[in-house]
């Protein structure tokens, strides 16, 4: 309260927050009164209280998250890709492959050779969320049976976007992932309805998105059922236009310290310049990352979408040599499928 405030005022917050169905505990100062609020389940409407006369500041002590949060679950939770791949434990997942998915021969080939280099999941839209509405918009449902096909042909998971609450049972049926990209960090009913898919679910960190709005997005996900949640840092929106955004790393260990789930990183995204994208694939693996989402193509200029930060092929396996000995020197390794291709069984 204001040093000023009087015993009336104060007793309006205090009567205000009864009302509210908190308890409130005045805390009386040599200059001022503070009010706790005790039992705050993340359901306070602030502004009810800003407003009142006397009130100097709302100051926050407790998070508005709470599923998402580490006071709620301290153990990291592992996520379960579906063919035997965990996310979150001690190895690092990477999941690769092409921006879209454009047609049979693209997605076997490439699911083939990320596979053969060290991948655990493919990656390719089938529905994409392009910023122009000229852009190529992605194969639909076509997409996510070529998908499902170099699934079976590989062993690799399906990591897809789904664009609309009305399409994740169709991507639901066909990924084993469901990614929510950047622009829709903040769809929440494309969130709830993504929380009740029965998938686990890839979060992307919106471009203007902060920390704290990137973890509430998250809770959606955990408050209609969903824990098996992973994050990704995929770069924001910064200032200097040399790179098409600014892949946070500080946010990986940051998060990771204020939530149980696990994190990853899309330096593809994150940098959109495709020498870039390995030196940060390594930095985000040294500040600890759980798993690198990867932009590969089998031709990248002729790419459909994003060929100026998609690897070939060859930068790709280079990736992963470089990465492997760094997650060992931080007491971590990066997962591998089964040598045995098509005989993982899982499918
Ligand atoms: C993508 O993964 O291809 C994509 C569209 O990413 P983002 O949502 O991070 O822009
Ligand atoms: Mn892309």
């Amino acid at each position: 309260m204001d040093h000023r405030a009087t015993p009336e005022e104060i007793q309006r917050v205090v009567d205000t927050i009864s009302d509210m169905g908190y308890g409130a505990k005045p805390m009386p100062g040599r200059q001022r009164t503070a009010i706790g609020l005790v039992g705050n389940d993340g359901r306070v409407e602030s502004a009810r209280l800003a407003g009142l006369p006397g009130v100097r500041e709302l100051i926050k002590v407790s998070q508005p998250y709470k599923q998402v949060s580490r006071e709620w679950r301290d153990e990291d939770t592992l996520v379960d890709i579906g063919n035997g791949v965990v996310i979150g434990g001690r190895e690092v997942v990477v999941i690769a492959g092409p921006c879209a998915v454009e047609g049979r021969e693209q997605i076997l080939d490439i699911a083939a050779r990320v596979r053969d280099a060290g991948a655990s999941a493919l990656r390719g839209g089938a529905f994409k969320p392009r910023t122009s509405p000229y852009s190529f918009q992605g194969l639909g449902p076509k997409g996510l049976e070529l998908l499902a096909e170099a699934r079976e042909e590989t062993g690799l998971a399906v990591v897809t976007e789904a664009v609309e609450p009305e399409g994740v049972a169709l991507v639901a049926e066909y990924a084993d992932v469901i990614q929510i990209g950047a622009r829709n960090m903040q769809n929440y009913p494309l969130l709830k309805r993504a929380g009740r898919s029965g998938r686990p679910v890839l979060l992307k960190r919106g471009m203007s998105a902060t920390i704290t709005e990137l973890l509430l997005a998250a809770e959606y996900l955990l408050s209609e059922g969903n824990p098996h949640v992973i994050l990704c840092e995929r770069g924001v929106r910064s200032f200097d236009t040399r790179t098409r955004n600014l892949l946070d790393l500080t946010a990986i260990p940051l998060v990771k310290s204020l939530t149980h789930l696990p994190v990853i990183a899309d330096p593809s995204h994150g940098t959109g310049v495709r020498d870039k994208v390995t030196p940060m694939a390594r930095a985000a693996v040294a500040v600890g990352a759980d798993g690198l989402i990867i932009e590969v193509h089998p031709n990248p200029p002729e790419a459909l979408s994003d060929g100026a930060q998609s690897l070939y092929p060859e930068q790709f396996e280079r990736l992963i040599r470089q990465c492997g000995p760094i997650a060992e020197a931080i007491d971590r390794s990066l997962a591998r499928l089964p040598e045995t291709v098509g005989s993982a069984g899982h499918f």
